[in-house]
């Protein structure tokens, strides 16, 4: 072989293995526009991706979405109609509507930040009461939300209110929402709260690592979605008995058996269902 083709043959050998090395979340980062499809949740939450997901408008009469620069607005029409719909149920407690974090990319797949949020079914919103909906886009990538979360982190701080617990309650009553993830404080004193009555809804309210600055609302696979998977069923009851491990045994290291926070390994293509490489690859 001639140093030529030597040197051909080895530019070729190294960068077949940097493309596969690629991060589907880079992939995925790098396509700014949804697939022309009717929209197709693909996979799971945590794998998978999503055709024809529809934009969140950036501001509407009861929301804003934050954070625009990093063009994670994309999901489902349910996703959004849902968002829509808890944003008017918020002006019933006082606030002006809520504020709209992440939900998703263009075409869904793996984001920066988030283990989930993939196939366009997740969203998270912010805990700070809408006070206004006139910010400008400067003020939505400077503004930070709060937290509830007390530094002791085993009960809710002065900024958690009523509010908060009904407006999160609204949304675990919504037939379309799966699950919620919430500091295990704020799911604490809606147990301590919710009284003997009715305490079904409860059981969607998940505790979960972090989520002490907003709450993470996941919907359900839409009826139809076959190439959906959705995550095996919460379990029975309202949860609120197991909600203590969160602040007693979680927060006491060093129990070598205390499980750890999931580690994020970064997912390549093909950890993704095989429709998500022509839901990337689209035009
Ligand atoms: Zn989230």
């Amino acid at each position: 072989m001639t140093g030529r083709l030597l040197a051909l043959a080895l530019a070729a050998a190294l960068s077949a293995p940097a493309a596969e090395a690629q991060t589907a979340q880079s992939l995925f980062a790098a396509k700014s526009t949804p697939t022309d499809h009717r929209a197709t949740p693909i996979g799971g939450n945590s794998r998978g991706c999503i055709a024809g997901a529809v934009q969140l408008p950036e501001s509407g009469p009861t929301w804003q979405a934050m954070r625009l620069s990093r063009n994670h607005h994309w999901g489902h029409p349910r996703t959004i109609d849902f968002i829509e719909r808890l944003s008017r149920e918020a002006t019933r407690y006082g606030w002006a509507g809520l504020y709209v974090g992440d939900i998703g990319q263009a075409r869904g797949g793996p984001v920066a930040g988030h283990a989930s949020h993939q196939s366009g079914l997740d969203v998270d919103i912010w805990v700070l009461p809408a006070t206004r909906l006139d910010l400008t886009r400067a003020q939505r990538e400077s503004l930070s939300s709060i937290s509830v979360r007390a530094a002791n982190q085993r009960e809710v701080n002065e900024r958690w209110t009523p509010a908060h617990a009904a407006i999160i309650e609204a949304a675990a009553r919504d037939p379309d929402v799966e699950r919620i993830f919430i500091t295990a404080p704020a799911k604490l004193q809606m147990c301590a709260d919710a009284g003997r009555g009715d305490r079904e809804w409860l059981r969607k309210v998940r505790p979960w690592w972090g989520h002490d600055d907003h709450f993470h609302v996941r919907l359900n696979c839409p009826r139809g979605a076959s190439g959906c998977v959705q995550q095996d069923p919460v379990p029975p009851g309202d949860g609120c008995a197991d909600a203590v491990w969160w602040v007693t045994e979680a927060l006491e290291p060093p129990d070598p058996n205390a499980p750890a926070p999931p580690k994020r390994v970064p997912l390549t293509l093909a950890d993704l269902p095989e429709q998500c490489a022509a839901v990337l690859n689209w035009r």
